[in-house]
């Protein structure tokens, strides 16, 4: 039987990224020595590093490979060192552009509380072990770049900074149809989130995702919340959702409030998710939700735990095989109740392990777990 061979574009970016990255690559290759798949991948320059060496932060090159790659996988962009650049230099303008040129509207993400780290949550225990729900944000879309935008001078001496919120009906209806069928596969529940009593931006938004609803995806229960009440909800009885779809600008906000139900920055992962192409090809990003963590870059610390957990969604997403990354989460399960942390997420009376050694428990449980 011929292996599949997976074209892979490999971005470690700043920071903790290259620990993270490499962490995830003895991941990579233990799948890769099960004979199942084979992963070409290519190495790339992205944020800051690809500052250092070509003074823009993401170069055309590098979306040429995104683009003919089956799938991104890129670590954190970001540092401190770059704080003082022009706005269009910063490495957050790589990512932004990134995503924006792989037209990648749908952004999930997934908060997950393994029974293991019930207790590391800044909620109680209780309402969160257990807690499975996924946020599909619209990522490309919304206040973070609709045109006009702009700072200006007012003759008083004061100055005027202006952002546009606006969706039109494609926007809204691709990224709803991605958050509806993920919901076909879960529990069948979607609540769509805007704040409807107040934006135009919102109207339009809920009355497409309700047509929508109506016309394809009848068998899926849909609700409708305003944006403050969800964010109260979600502190409140966060078990009560299971898919959560929302606009650009809620999105990062209710899904960074989430993440912290699951215990560390350091255990959550993402997929962005672009439109399916008649070839079936989709464009498709996985990224860890943390940043380059400067304050411990370097120091072989860091968790990797929210990179390989975004590898396990490539498995599923992007590459089929949805099977070896059930059994990734379970090794991942398995070494959080065996007790082995990296200092984010320890628990007193634990010693905490170093990145390569995290990633090497997680290889060791895999092979255990094949066997
Ligand atoms: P951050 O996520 O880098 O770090 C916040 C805190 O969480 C720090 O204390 C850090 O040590 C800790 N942390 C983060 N990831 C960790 C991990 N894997 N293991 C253990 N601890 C971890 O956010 P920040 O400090 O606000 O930003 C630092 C830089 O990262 C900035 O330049 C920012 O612009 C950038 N950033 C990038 C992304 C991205 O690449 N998608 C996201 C957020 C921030």
């Amino acid at each position: 039987m011929s292996v599949p061979v997976r074209k892979i574009l490999s971005l470690a970016g700043d920071g903790i990224g290259t620990e993270v990255m490499t962490a995830t690559r003895r991941v990579m290759d233990w799948f890769q020595s099960t004979g199942r798949v084979k992963f070409e991948i290519t190495e790339g320059l992205i944020g800051g590093a690809s500052y250092d060496v070509h003074k823009v932060p993401l170069t055309d090159d590098t979306i040429k490979q995104a683009m003919a790659s089956d799938a991104v996988l890129l670590a954190c962009i970001g540092g401190p060192q770059y704080d003082t650049l022009p706005y269009e230099l910063r490495p957050e303008r790589g990512l932004l552009r990134l995503r924006k040129e792989m037209g990648l509207f749908a952004n999930l993400r997934p908060a997950i509380v393994m029974d293991a780290l019930a207790a590391a949550s800044s909620l109680k225990a209780d309402l969160v072990r257990g807690l499975d729900i996924m946020i599909v944000r619209e990522l490309i879309g919304g206040a973070y770049f609709g045109e006009p935008r702009g700072i200006e001078n007012l003759p008083n001496g004061a100055r005027r900074g202006y952002n546009t919120m606006a969706y039109a009906t494609h926007e809204i209806q691709r990224v709803a149809r991605a958050a509806f069928e993920l919901a076909r596969k879960r529990n069948k529940r979607l609540c769509s989130v805007d704040k409807a009593n107040v934006l135009e931006a919102s109207v339009v938004w809920r009355d497409e995702v309700t047509k929508l609803h109506k016309a394809e995806y009848a068998d899926i229960e849909l609700s409708h919340m305003y944006v403050d009440n969800c964010a109260m909800q979600l502190v409140r009885t966060p078990k009560q959702f299971d898919v959560i779809l929302t606009e650009n600008l809620f999105g990062d906000i209710l899904s960074d409030l989430a993440s912290m139900m699951t215990g560390s920055l350091g255990m959550l992962p993402s997929a962005s998710l672009g439109a399916v192409a008649a070839d079936g090809r989709q464009a498709a990003l996985y990224e860890p939700v943390h940043g380059s963590a400067p304050d411990i870059a370097g120091k072989g610390i860091a968790n990797p735990l929210a990179m390989i957990s975004s590898f396990g969604m490539m498995l599923k997403y992007s590459l089929g095989m949805g099977a070896e990354a059930d059994l990734l989460d379970k090794a991942m399960q398995n070494v959080l109740s065996a007790g082995i942390r990296t200092g984010d997420i320890i628990e007193p009376g634990q010693t905490p392990v170093s990145t390569n050694a995290m990633a090497d428990a997680i290889v060791a449980e895999l092979k255990k777990l094949a066997k």
